[in-house]
């Protein structure tokens, strides 16, 4: 072996959440790992996603001993508030669901991650370049990339997890006669900004009138994190900061319903979203987990989430599939064992094609939430009058009852009973 060439059980394309997490968790069962991230631990850090976890994903940074900032520093919601036409209506997760979620960014949790995994002296090369994945159909499936010294480098496996985001170079690996494909589009995107303001609200606001959606979110106590949807080809700098907050206001109706928090605006970015899906999230040996396998339009708050419950589902289904490799006791021949009759060898992927199957099972459960909460809270723009007084009414049938409200509460805190593990 030379110098730049690692062998551990599992090699990891892409450091986000669900790379990181998945690289935590087999350490903790006693699996080596190692990642390879095309970007910088500061260029990721300081790119703003995601906000909203559910308990779930707060559970498995507790339990897997990352550390418990998300409980000291990120902030319990027990409801959100709708608002249609100015009107608001409090959806109380607690009251109706029992349960709640947390308002901790992304970056804090990747910031959790990155030094849990580096503290504990886990292999990770960032900024790597040329990253390449080979031999998938063979035993010994291979990463070779460029180091940020520019050295190359090369990381033998027994598996790959491809975990390298909405991009993903490792999804278009598994062959298109394998692959389908699901994708929808959507006629509008998020205008984003991040300024310095305090909360608008102590909960979150989806709001929505004839001029289209907003969501004002949060950050901290000095920073706001606020989205208005625009049309996907908007030039963030043709908006002044006056203008936004002056739509923003219309949005959520008159002051005399909500005085939105104005600040110096620090960041704009234009968001177009999507819903996607690959299935199987599997082939020969690699397997998918988080963006990479399927992307979510952010209404719902599930993007990041779902890329926790991938690498909840899928850890055990790697232990497994070691096992087997190894004739461990472990091995369990599932139903979906195809061609493994008595005397036949076991098909030893059959775990990660299980894993496949029950992580699409949730995943199109979020993206029809997704899907229908973005329909829901936005104005397409060819939308007529009939279509506008239509959604009201499918609006009011949500937030006027309260089989409506626990329909939304439960999705968006993320199903009871849901677990894979
Ligand atoms: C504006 C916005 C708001 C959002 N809000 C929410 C929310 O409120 N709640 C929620 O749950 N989700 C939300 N999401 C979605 C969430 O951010 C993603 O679902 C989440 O980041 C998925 O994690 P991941 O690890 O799968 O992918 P990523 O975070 O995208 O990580 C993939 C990593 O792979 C790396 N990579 C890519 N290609 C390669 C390569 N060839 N080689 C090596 N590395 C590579 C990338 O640099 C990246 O670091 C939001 C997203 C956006 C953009």
């Amino acid at each position: 072996m030379d110098q730049q060439t690692s062998r551990v059980d599992v090699g990891i394309v892409g450091g986000g959440p669900a790379g990181l997490m998945t690289a935590l968790l087999l350490k903790r069962r006693g699996i080596s790992a190692a990642v390879v991230e095309r970007r910088s631990q500061e260029a990721i850090r300081t790119t703003q996603r995601a906000g909203i976890l559910e308990a779930p994903t707060v559970d498995m940074l507790v339990d897997a001993e990352i550390g418990s900032r998300v409980l000291t520093e990120g902030h319990e919601h027990e409801g959100t508030v709708l608002s249609f036409d100015g009107v608001q209506h409090r959806i109380d997760f607690q009251e109706l669901v029992g349960r709640s979620v947390w308002l901790y960014p992304q970056n804090e949790v990747f910031r959790d991650l990155a030094t849990a995994w580096q503290a504990e002296g886990g292999e990770i090369h960032w900024e790597a370049d040329d990253v390449a994945v080979e031999g998938l159909e063979s035993e010994a499936p291979v990463i070779t990339f460029t180091d940020a010294a520019g050295e190359p480098g090369r990381i033998e496996a027994q598996l790959i997890v491809g975990a390298d985001g909405s991009r993903s170079m490792c999804r278009r690996l598994i062959p298109d006669e394998v692959r389908t494909d699901y994708f929808t589009s959507y006629p509008f995107a998020w205008f984003g900004i991040l300024c310095e303001a305090p909360p608008t609200a102590p909960e979150l606001i989806y709001a929505n009138s004839e001029v289209g959606f907003a969501l004002i979110s949060q950050r901290n106590e000095d920073i706001t994190r606020m989205y208005f949807q625009c049309d996907p080809d908007t030039d963030p700098e043709s908006w002044s900061e006056e203008a936004i907050f002056d739509h923003i206001q219309q949005v959520l109706g008159g002051e005399e319903v909500v005085q939105l928090k104005r600040g110096r605006i620090i960041e704009k970015t234009v968001l177009p979203f999507r819903s996607y899906v690959c299935d199987p999230l599997t082939h020969g040996r690699l397997v998918l987990a988080g963006d990479a396998g399927h992307t979510v339009p952010p209404t719902g708050a599930k993007g990041l989430n779902l890329a926790f419950s991938d690498v909840r589902a899928l850890v055990p289904r790697i232990v497994e599939f070691l096992e087997g490799l190894t004739g461990g006791e472990g091995l369990t021949a599932g139903a979906d064992d195809v061609g493994s009759g008595p005397g036949a060898p076991a098909d030893l992927t059959a775990p990660l094609r299980r894993y496949s199957a029950t992580s699409l099972d949730r995943v199109w459960k979020a993206q029809n939430f997704s899907w229908w909460a973005t329909n829901l809270l936005h104005r397409a723009p060819d939308e007529d009058e009939f279509a506008h007084h239509r959604r009201r009414g499918e609006f009011r049938a949500i937030t006027g009852s309260v089989h409506g409200q626990a329909y939304f509460a439960d999705s968006y805190t993320g199903w009871a009973g849901d677990r894979h593990d």
